[in-house]
């Protein structure tokens, strides 16, 4: 099949086979682990596409294929994590430039940004996104990159990637999306105008919390030339055996992703009803405030899910986030297992206690990653450290 036949084909059958090939030297029908740093030359530059493990390798490029398929794009350049991916990004810009990102974003963006780039004179300002007249108002003229993640980390706030990436198309500044909450399953923000899509691949699209990667994703050739200069001089690169697992990962992705949704309903659902609980955050409810908007830009509402618990204090947070058995407490999300987070302490604690209040980010909130196992299970587990 050649890239526009595949272009055509649905979502899960480019989870299976965007990328790939029978090997060309033995037939072996998944891609191997080509573990190796170097590539025979029949003569100087007489070679088979790849010259060095650095700059290229046969099984991330697959990968790269599989990743920029499902995502829609044309290129994909693959990093060793997903904070290597969106610091490769940011190296692109110059001292002087200024980054507009999201108020309520994965900890470690708000931390690269700030200490480890601001040093280097860009600076760099988070604000509320679900508002965009907030978002047009704190652009300045040396506004270079605007990061926008959607839902949000922890709230899940669905904020308007059309409307964002339209204004900064019309100031000419690149739009950036962090994709790794939703997954090209439920959005692709290169069909809704966005210059770049970044992933954690250890999160869903790896999904069995086993492996660390992140990529890029790009319809732009100029874009894709810088990346991939910075692949080559700076090096971040996944090593072959991690791409091996996310290829692995991703041709489940479209089923894990129903899964995962239907789960995080039942339970959002569950919380919602209990007394116990104050508040739900997931985008599937309808009375959360980014409702309508999710069931137009989303094809489903994700596996995320957060709450505060009726009485909001830190030693009531505690004994729940002690006392399940199905859901580990544990950092990152996205695995077929249930995950339980405290991000004021763990996953956000990089951001200053202020700062995460004014977000809106309670210290007691709970943040789940609602896996794949059966939901009767995971309802139970909830209901029984609620009552501890
Ligand atoms: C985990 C995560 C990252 C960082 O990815 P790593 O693979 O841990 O480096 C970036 N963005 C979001 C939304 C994440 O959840």
């Amino acid at each position: 099949m050649n890239a526009d036949e595949m272009k055509r084909m649905g979502l899960a059958t480019r989870a299976v086979h965007a990328g790939q090939q029978p090997d060309p030297s033995t037939g072996a029908v998944m891609t191997p682990i080509y573990q190796t740093s170097t590539y025979a030359q029949a003569a100087p530059g007489d070679h088979k596409g790849h010259e060095y493990g650095r700059v290229s390798n046969p099984t991330r490029t697959a990968l790269e294929g599989n990743l920029a398929g499902l995502e829609g794009g044309e290129h994909g350049i693959c990093f060793a994590s997903g904070v290597a991916a969106t610091d490769a990004i940011a190296r692109c810009l110059r001292p002087g430039d200024h980054i507009l990102a999201s108020n309520d974003l994965y900890g470690g963006t708000y931390r690269l940004f700030r200490q480890v780039f601001g040093p280097f004179g860009i600076t760099s300002d988070f604000v509320d996104m679900s508002d965009v007249e907030t978002v047009e108002a704190a652009l300045r003229p040396e506004t270079k990159l605007l990061w926008i993640e959607t839902p949000t980390n922890p709230l899940v706030r669905v904020v308007d990637i059309r409307a964002l990436t339209d204004l900064a198309r019309s100031r000419g500044i690149a739009s950036v999306v962090d994709n790794t909450f939703a997954t090209p399953v439920l959005q692709r923000p290169l069909e809704q105008g966005a210059d770049l899509v970044v992933h954690s691949t250890t999160k869903y699209l790896g999904g069995h919390s086993d492996v660390i990667g992140g990529v890029v994703c790009t319809d732009s050739d100029e874009w894709a030339g810088k990346l991939r200069f910075l692949v080559k001089s700076a090096g971040a690169v996944p090593g072959p055996m991690d791409c091996f697992l996310t290829l692995r990962g991703t041709k489940t992705l479209d089923v894990r992703m129903q899964r995962h949704c239907e789960n995080a309903q039942a339970i959002a659902e569950f919380l919602e009803a209990d007394a116990r609980v104050a508040h739900v955050y997931y985008p599937g409810l309808p009375s959360f405030a980014g409702h309508e908007l999710a069931k137009r830009q989303m094809d489903g509402f994700g596996g995320m899910v957060s709450f505060l618990l009726t009485d909001d204090s830190m030693p009531a947070a505690n004994r729940v986030l002690s006392s399940t058995q199905v859901f580990t407490l544990a950092e990152s999300l996205g695995g077929v297992e249930s995950l339980m987070n405290h991000p004021a302490t763990m996953t956000h604690a990089s951001i200053p206690a202020d700062e995460r209040r004014a977000a809106g980010l309670h210290d007691a909130l709970i943040r789940l990653s609602v896996g794949i196992e059966s939901k009767d299970d995971l309802i139970r587990d909830l209901d029984q450290a609620l009552s501890q």
